[in-house]
């Protein structure tokens, strides 16, 4: 059996895991995109408030995949793919056969349709690469807006505070976590943020993310007018489903990629 995992992200890397236990005779290959291998995305807020050293954040230690017999393919991305022929063919132009294809690609960090998200000083936090530059950046720089009180952006949020800076989270419904809390609940949650020296703006919708003369981030402009000074902003907006292998090679494709009560997608074998 020869298995291809595109992601070797938490799904893509449990699964090549759980595989090889299963049948010690598969063949099985992970392409990552990302240049690091697995690491748990909840340890980047550990990393980022600088509670978890950088050789911490991986799950398993270097050279775990080629002990187990998994081919990890490190910088490499799956780019195109031809179901009919049981085929991938990478980033690079090779192509790869297979007897099965997991589509393990997970999401990437959204942003919002506002103008000024590319400006030096924007960052989202989805990637160990992410956390590193932010991280960078925050080294020197003091005031920092996370732009979204959703879980995600409240970890940042409660980290970057815990390097000392200024933090502020806008959030643009009337109160935080609000697919989580109700009005009261969010009032306490709120309090206890200030309590921690972090300011919460609500209610508040962001119309641009401003640029200085020297080309990078000075601030956010609500749709009130009001303008909230900053010197790095975070955006913390949710997640898109990276779905754009499957739709090229035609399957079904909904909010993500469409699969059966067995997670089969509408091609066979994948
Ligand atoms: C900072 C942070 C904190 C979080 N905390 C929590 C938490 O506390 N609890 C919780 O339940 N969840 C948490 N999450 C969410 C959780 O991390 C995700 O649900 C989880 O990462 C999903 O795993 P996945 O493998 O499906 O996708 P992903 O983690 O998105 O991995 C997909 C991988 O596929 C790669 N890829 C994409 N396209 C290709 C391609 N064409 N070819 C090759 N590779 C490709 C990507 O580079 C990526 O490495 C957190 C997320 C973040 C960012």
């Amino acid at each position: 059996m020869n298995i291809l995992i595109a992601g070797g992200g938490l799904a893509g890397t449990m699964a090549a895991k759980a595989l090889r236990e299963l049948d010690p005779g598969a063949a099985v290959t992970v392409l990552d995109e990302e240049r690091h291998r697995y690491y748990p995305r909840p340890n980047l807020i550990e990393f980022l408030a600088g509670r978890l050293p950088f050789e911490k954040v991986f799950a398993f230690p270097e050279g775990w995949a080629a002990k187990q017999g998994i081919d990890l393919r490190l910088g490499q991305t799956v780019a195109r793919l031809r179901p009919a022929e049981r085929t991938a063919e990478t980033g690079s132009g090779e192509i790869l056969s297979y007897d099965a294809l997991l589509l393990a690609t997970g999401a990437r960090a959204a942003l919002p349709p506002v103008p000024g998200t590319g400006l030096p000083g924007v960052f989202v936090l989805r990637t160990l690469d992410d956390a590193l530059a932010l991280a960078e950046h925050l080294r020197e720089r003091r005031r920092t807006v996370v732009l979204g009180g959703g879980l995600l952006g409240l970890e940042i949020a409660r980290a970057v505070r815990g390097r000392g800076g200024e933090v502020i989270v806008v959030e643009f419904f009337d109160r935080l976590l609000p697919r989580q809390l109700d009005p009261a609940a969010a009032g306490i949650l709120k309090a206890q943020f200030e309590r921690l020296g972090v300011a919460v703006v609500l209610g508040a919708a962001t119309q641009e993310i401003l640029g200085g003369a020297d080309g990078a981030v000075r601030g956010l402009k609500l749709a009130s007018g009001a303008e909230i000074a900053a010197d790095g902003v975070v955006v913390a907006a949710g997640v898109r489903p990276e779905t754009a292998v499957a739709r090229e090679a035609g399957l079904a494709v909904g909010k993500g990629i469409v699969v059966d009560d067995r997670m089969r997608t509408s091609a066979p074998g994948v």
